[in-house]
């Protein structure tokens, strides 16, 4: 039997860390590239770059736009939440009834509304504490070794390539509660994201502001219990605070976006638990005074707020 091919849509961190990985193994992967102006980037370029600890090596995979017409039957979506329902909108006449989409966007609201756009595709969420950046165009550092949770909150049949994702070296679990994990990571992403911008601090700097982050977590503990998902709000202040002090040299992901001028993932971050808040009718006024403070904050940056 031929092997499914691994279209991978977005050549940035992620996706280059996971198409590199699975072709690697021998697997068959195509990347779907914004326009024709960058995929003759990206020819030019003559494949993707991984650099891995002393290790650089270039993947000559192949690719095409997303304006393409070849049918996709296993799509790994690797863009920014905010993208993410846009590009699979325009893909969705080339998913075939049952193909697999694999969304590794952080928070939440950019997979429903993804499934939406898809209803016959099935759509597998992830969460990961992997990490990698750019280090140049069509180059990506691998930088932190982590894991990748995999689940389908509509169906807990686990897929049958997770033995690809094995072969390939990619550290993972099927999760038959996904949600409860990508709430939990949302939850501690609002406690600990938005102060290190608005303090301007690394994560280890919000000790200095233990009260802040104790109410931030009592907030968001009411609020996963008021959205179904009580597992997620268990010792989260613990874990915020072992966190913090893990982590205490590291800017967060949201910090180093508005200090390298890029947008952050705000709306599926804070923004969704506000906006979950409000649904529920729980007012959470920390939370909802924090998400306004940094709304203004990235507006007197000139950065999008949304
Ligand atoms: P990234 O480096 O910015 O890469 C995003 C990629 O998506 C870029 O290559 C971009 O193309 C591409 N893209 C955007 N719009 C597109 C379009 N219309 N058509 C085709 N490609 C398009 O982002 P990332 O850091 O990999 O993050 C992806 C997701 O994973 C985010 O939700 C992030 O929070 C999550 N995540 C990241 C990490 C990490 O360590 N990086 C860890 C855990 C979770 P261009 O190159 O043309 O701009």
């Amino acid at each position: 039997m031929t092997a499914v091919t691994w279209h991978v849509l977005g050549a940035g961190s992620l996706g280059t860390l996971w198409a590199c990985r699975l072709a690697r193994a021998g697997l068959p992967v195509a990347l779907l590239l914004r326009d024709a102006a960058r995929l003759r980037q990206y020819q030019a370029a003559g494949g993707l770059t991984l650099v891995e600890q002393q290790h650089t090596e270039l993947y000559p995979l192949a690719a095409d736009t997303v304006a393409g017409t070849a049918p996709i039957r296993r799509l790994l979506v690797a863009c920014k939440a905010y993208d993410a329902e846009h590009v699979v909108g325009q893909l969705a006449a080339r998913l075939a009834p049952g193909t697999e989409v694999i969304l590794l966007q952080n928070g939440l609201g950019s997979q429903d509304a993804v499934a939406a756009k898809i209803p016959h595709a099935r759509c597998i969420f992830a969460s990961s504490t992997e990490g990698a950046f750019r280090s140049a165009d069509w180059q990506v550092t691998f930088a932190g070794h982590g894991f990748t949770w995999l689940g389908d909150p509509a169906q807990p049949t686990e897929p049958d390539w997770l033995a690809e994702l094995s072969a390939s070296g990619i550290p993972h679990q099927w999760s038959v509660d996904i949600l409860t994990r990508l709430w939990r990571k949302l939850a501690l992403n609002c406690a600990i994201n938005p102060l290190t911008v608005l303090h301007d601090c690394r994560n280890g700097g919000l000790q200095l502001h233990p009260a802040q982050v104790a109410t931030l977590c009592a907030e968001l503990g009411e609020l996963l219990e008021h959205c179904g998902q009580p597992e997620a709000a268990v010792d989260l202040h613990d874990e915020v605070q072992r966190v913090i002090q893990a982590t205490a040299a590291n800017y967060s992901s949201m910090h180093q976006d508005v200090s390298q001028g890029r947008r952050t993932e705000i709306s599926y971050l804070l923004g969704y638990a506000c906006a979950a808040a409000q649904r529920h009718q729980r007012s959470l006024p920390h939370l909802q005074q924090l998400h306004t403070q940094l709304v203004q904050h990235l507006q007197a940056l000139g950065l999008p707020s949304t």
